[in-house]
């Protein structure tokens, strides 16, 4: 089952939550990166009535987090944010950044890059980082993007590339194995390489997904929308999709990079779409 408690000591340390099947159990921290105001125009083809509707102040709440995950042997970070926050957060929870040996990404956008490295230097030095070739392929060979490019070069020969598997028909069976118990699921759309880590334990499952969706007051109960930001708004509103109608079937708790405190829940199937159901 998910264990989860409310750190009462730092709301920027988020949940704690556990897979407790055995053997190989997780500790799953989300870290807070940052909170904002964010504003629905970066959503695709919604309506002005339609915005008003769902969003009558002009605007909703933007998170960006991170997850620490512990267990089974390692110590890993599941994205890094802007480099800002996660670095006191993993400091409060006894975590330096020389105990993390491994950095999944879930792709190379900028608030999910920004603490791999700084001046040149890796910020996690004893860290392997692990991203889906497509991604790696797209962010510095297609677009030479400096910024991606600056991300990975400290980590030279400890920058490992996956191929995600599709999730659609076969469950986790077939699913490339990153650690163990963590295995990527393919969710191409946002970016090209775009990765969702689906945790298993003992039979309990977590997906953390990074950016199938940002706004979810919206993307839940109409997930066909796309925002802005992706590169394939069609393919990502598909892959929205196909995972949400995993985890809602197969009743598999979900955690995402923007969505907001506590960022984890059930997917339940509502209308034509999905709600978001939180809390024990
Ligand atoms: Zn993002």
């Amino acid at each position: 089952m998910i264990k989860k408690k409310v750190c009462a000591a730092a709301i920027l340390l988020g949940v704690i939550f556990a897979l407790t099947g055995a053997p190989g159990a997780f500790e799953v921290n989300m870290l807070v990166e940052t909170r904002s105001v964010g504003r629905p125009s970066i959503l695709l083809g919604v309506s002005p009535a339609r915005l008003a509707e769902y969003f009558p102040d002009g605007t909703y709440q933007s998170e960006v987090n991170t997850f620490l995950i512990r267990g089974n042997g390692h110590t890993v970070v599941v994205d890094t944010g802007f480099g800002g926050a996660i670095f006191e957060n993993m400091r409060q929870l006894g975590v330096k950044p020389e105990d993390v040996d491994a950095v999944l990404l879930t792709h190379m956008h900028g608030d999910h890059i920004g603490g791999l490295q700084k001046d040149g230097k890796s910020l996690f030095p004893r860290a392997k980082v692990y991203l889906a070739k497509q991604e790696r392929d797209y962010w510095v060979d297609t677009a030479a993007n400096a910024g991606a490019r600056a991300a990975l070069a400290p980590y030279g020969a400890k920058v490992e590339t996956f191929l995600p598997g599709g999730i659609g028909t076969q469950g986790s069976q077939g699913l490339p194995e990153i650690l163990p118990g963590i295995r990527a699921v393919a969710a191409f759309g946002h970016t090209p390489g775009h990765t969702v880590f689906l945790l298993e334990s003992g039979g309990e499952k977590l997906l953390i997904w990074g950016d199938l969706m940002h706004v979810q007051g919206i993307q839940f109960p109409l997930p066909d929308t796309s925002v802005s930001y992706d590169t394939d708004p069609i393919a990502a509103a598909a892959s929205r999709k196909q995972i949400l109608d995993y985890a809602a079937r197969n009743k598999v708790p979900v955690a995402g990079m923007h969505l907001t405190y506590p960022a984890l829940g059930r997917v339940e199937a509502a209308g034509a779409g999905y709600r978001f159901v939180t809390g024990e």
